[in-house]
């Protein structure tokens, strides 16, 4: 990376020897933090050549998001196994190291930049119809959550969420006006446990075409009920609060033109305005399902092998029968344990390795 080349990152600073020792001690600083997280430097040399003359390993390990990089962790606890660790994509950049900007990856090569299939009824504001798909009980637990993201004035000139969401124009250029001088709290109501099931199909045969996602938004009307439950019971309540009041916020909506009609309190406009506004989590699961022999729609047994398959098994969130609950990682880093001692149980007992 040009930046972290020290030789380079003198002459640049160098150059701005007119603008005071300040200015250049500042942007040095900003240089050193940026290489000391970021850039080819820091990582291992691809190892494609090594692995290609000797492409032998007792474990291939395919990925190393949340579960992956547990898996590989813990077989290559057993000294005597060869594990390969392989993942898509190329080193970390400040996208991915600095976790406030990883809206910045969307749409990036970090991304595999997925979208859902449009559908008539959610996803309406963004310019293709359809919502971002970056790329991951009891009954008396919650089934919403409030994400509150901050945004001080002007934050759109660093980091676009709207925009990068592919939201339509009018919609990014209203949040870029209100966000000009003022301070933005976007509250995010999430379904944690939607009813709602999508499903991901094969577009064609060939492997580097993207699947067709339906994410099937809404599709179960308990959702939208949900919703607008947890909208009425808390965000309104906040709004009528006198600290609310007291801090000089007041509850704001986008103006859509699809919801205009509606008064602002009704569970028509927030129907309306859920639809044109729905944004993911990012948490989906269950496309790998986990179930016994008879469930004809299962792919992996409880060991989570592959059904007719020898010697290949699937760990990680797509194994889930069906979505937990939102928040998936610790759940799925949980999976990648427990996969790995299901392989080390079964292969420390098999010497036909
Ligand atoms: C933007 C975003 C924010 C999230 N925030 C949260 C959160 O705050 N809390 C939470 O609980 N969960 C969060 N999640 C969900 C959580 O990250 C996932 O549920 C979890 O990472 C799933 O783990 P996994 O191992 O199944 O898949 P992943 O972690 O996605 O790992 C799959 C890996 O396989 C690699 N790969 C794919 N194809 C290939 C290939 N052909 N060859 C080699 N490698 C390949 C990918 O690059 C990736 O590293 C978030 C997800 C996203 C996308």
């Amino acid at each position: 990376m040009w930046t972290c080349d020290p030789a380079l990152t003198s002459n640049i600073v160098n150059s701005y020897h007119a603008t005071g020792p300040i200015f250049m001690q500042a942007l040095a600083t900003f240089f050193a933090a940026q290489c000391s997280i970021a850039g080819d430097h820091l990582w291992p040399e691809d190892a494609i050549e090594e692995v290609v003359k000797d492409p032998y390993y007792d474990f291939i390990v395919v990925g190393a998001g949340s579960a992956g990089a547990v898996v590989a962790n813990r077989l290559s606890e057993v000294s005597k196994w060869k594990v390969l660790l392989v993942e898509a994509g190329g080193n970390p950049t400040l996208n991915t190291e600095i976790p406030q900007v990883f809206f910045n990856t969307f749409g990036s090569d970090a991304d595999w930049a997925y979208t859902n299939v449009p559908q008539p009824n959610a996803c309406r504001g963004y310019k293709s119809n359809s919502c971002t798909w970056p790329r991951d009980s009891t009954a008396t637990s919650p089934d919403m959550q409030f994400h509150h993201v901050v945004f001080p004035p002007n934050v759109h000139l660093l980091l676009d969420m709207f925009e990068k969401h592919g939201l339509k124009e009018n919609i990014v250029q209203q949040f870029r006006e209100l966000n000009k001088d003022n301070i933005i709290i976007l509250i995010a109501a999430t379904l944690l446990k939607p009813k709602s099931k999508g499903k991901i199909i094969l577009k064609s045969k060939n492997p580097f075409e993207y699947p067709l996602i339906y994410a099937n938004y809404f599709d179960d009307p308990e959702d939208m009920k949900t919703l607008l439950r947890g909208i009425t019971q808390y965000v309104f309540k906040l709004a009528a609060t006198d600290s609310f009041k007291a801090s000089g916020l007041q509850l704001d909506w986008l103006k859509l033109e699809a919801c205009e009609k509606y008064n602002t309190e009704s569970n028509e406009f927030l129907d309306c305005y859920s639809r044109e506004m729905t944004i993911s989590l990012y948490h989906p699961t269950s496309t790998v399902k986990m179930g016994p022999d008879s469930d004809s729609s299962a792919v992996v047994n409880s060991e989570l092998k592959v059904r007719k398959v020898q010697k290949l098994r699937v760990i990680d969130a797509s194994i889930m029968p069906d979505v937990l609950r939102g928040n998936t990682n610790a759940p799925t880093i949980m999976i990648g344990e427990k996969g790995a001692d299901l392989i080390k149980e079964f292969w420390l007992k098999h010497t036909e390795l």
